[in-house]
């Protein structure tokens, strides 16, 4: 079982989401460990400061090393080994579902959540593993970027989903964006749900389903069909259709 902690200034508003929905029903079935931390329980100021002003002047505050280090250490001493720590930043790298599949295969992570101004540097080099950032754009604070990364990648960890099939037909998991979904009425506002989903053809179904997802992956993201891998028969396809259209 995976068990991941995460260091915050918010561990309620990490909690609030972490105890709902799919994640929050694994956290209780015991396949998916999760612990918030709030930075301020290690600060060793008599007035519980964990920031500062930066040196050489400047906006904002700086999150200070030594409570988020100490916070660090009080895990690391509840685990058999070094956990992989990800500090959540804009400066890292972004996270893709490659990735998070290969994060769901770590026993024990440690995110760490910057706020203000960020993270004094000199714990950075100390404690953090790898820079991870959900997107090219600044929020305020990491606690949004860590409940990010623990949906997706805990959703992946064994047993969290019903079936590892539920992930790995999904958008992004291949390459490829997932085909159109339907749901019952079989007729809704006039419109038919495609007709060799009604059929019970397991091999036509698949077919389409594959033929769809390259037809909206080409229209909504050409750059990753452009990196997908395709077979014969999906090439074949497109060219067919791309013919079609001419
Ligand atoms: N001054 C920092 C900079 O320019 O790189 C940005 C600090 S940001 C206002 C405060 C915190 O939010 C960061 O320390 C980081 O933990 C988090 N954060 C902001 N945007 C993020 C993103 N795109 N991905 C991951 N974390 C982010």
């Amino acid at each position: 079982m995976m068990r991941i902690d995460i260091a915050t200034l918010f561990p309620e508003m990490c909690e609030a989401v972490l105890c709902e929905s799919i994640i929050g029903r694994a956290r209780e079935a015991g396949l998916l460990e999760v612990h918030c931390h709030n930075i301020r329980d290690y600060t060793q100021d008599k007035h519980r400061r964990v920031d500062d002003t930066p040196y050489g002047g400047g906006m904002g505050m700086v999150m200070q090393a030594d409570p988020i280090f100490r916070c660090y250490e009080a895990v690391c001493s509840q685990l058999p080994q070094k956990p992989h720590t990800i500090y959540l930043s804009p400066q890292g790298k972004v996270l893709t579902q490659q990735m998070a599949v290969h994060y769901s295969k770590e026993p024990y992570l440690f995110l760490l959540c910057g706020h203000y101004e960020g993270v004094d540097e000199r714990v950075l080099e100390e404690i953090v593993d790898e820079e991870i950032s959900i997107g090219d754009y600044v929020l305020t604070g990491g606690e949004l970027p860590a409940l990010v990364f623990v949906d997706t990648v805990g959703r992946l960890c064994q047993g969290v989903l019903a079936d590892e099939s539920c992930f790995m037909e999904e958008s992004h998991f291949h390459g490829l964006l997932e085909y159109p979904q339907y749901s019952r009425p079989a007729v809704w506002h006039g419109k038919e749900v495609p007709e060799v989903l009604l059929s019970g053809h397991h091999a036509n179904i698949a077919r389409w389903r594959r033929e769809q997802s390259l037809l909206r992956t080409g229209q909504k993201r050409p750059d990753l069909l452009e990196r997908a891998e395709l077979t014969e028969q999906d090439r074949a396809f497109l060219a067919k259709k791309q013919e079609k259209t001419r």
